[in-house]
């Protein structure tokens, strides 16, 4: 049974030919995607933009049709374990200026050579990966 659900999103924006991928620092540490509780009567799309604009400040974006993967992890809060999932859309912005609120200690914009290592966790790193991969497909 899955105790925490949130959602979030793969952004990315076109500067050059290769697009750069949005990566978080959150406090605990880790390098991951923008994303966030989904809260009662929200749809997952909605809770996913909500997280990106109040954790980036970024407001235009653009999901992709066809992309949504689901990562699933346990972490330890205090003593419970907690069973949580993941879903994440892939999404396009124009927007490069970052302003990251209180949850998190850093960003970056990189490349997918940069940005899979940078990631923490290989369940993340293969959602990147398959992200890119549909972008090639279009
Ligand atoms: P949210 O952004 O959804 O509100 P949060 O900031 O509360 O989440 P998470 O990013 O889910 O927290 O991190 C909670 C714990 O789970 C941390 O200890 C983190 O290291 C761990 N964690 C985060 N992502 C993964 C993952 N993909 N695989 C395994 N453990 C992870």
């Amino acid at each position: 049974m899955v105790d925490e659900r949130s959602a979030g999103a793969v952004l990315f924006i076109h500067a050059g030919q290769e697009p750069e991928y949005l990566l978080l620092n959150y406090t605990a540490g880790h390098w991951d995607f923008p994303k966030g509780n989904i809260e009662l009567g929200e749809t997952e799309h909605e809770a996913a933009a909500r997280e990106i604009q109040e954790e980036t400040g970024i407001t235009d974006v653009e999901f992709l049709a066809g992309f949504e993967q689901s990562i699933t992890y346990r972490y330890r809060k205090a003593r419970r374990l907690v069973e949580k999932e993941v879903v994440l859309f892939l999404a396009k912005t124009n927007t490069r200026h970052v302003t990251i609120s209180h949850e998190h200690i850093g960003y970056a914009w990189k490349k997918y050579d940069d940005a899979t290592r940078l990631l923490t966790y290989r369940n993340a790193k293969d959602l990147l990966a398959a992200a890119r991969d549909h972008l090639r497909s279009r």
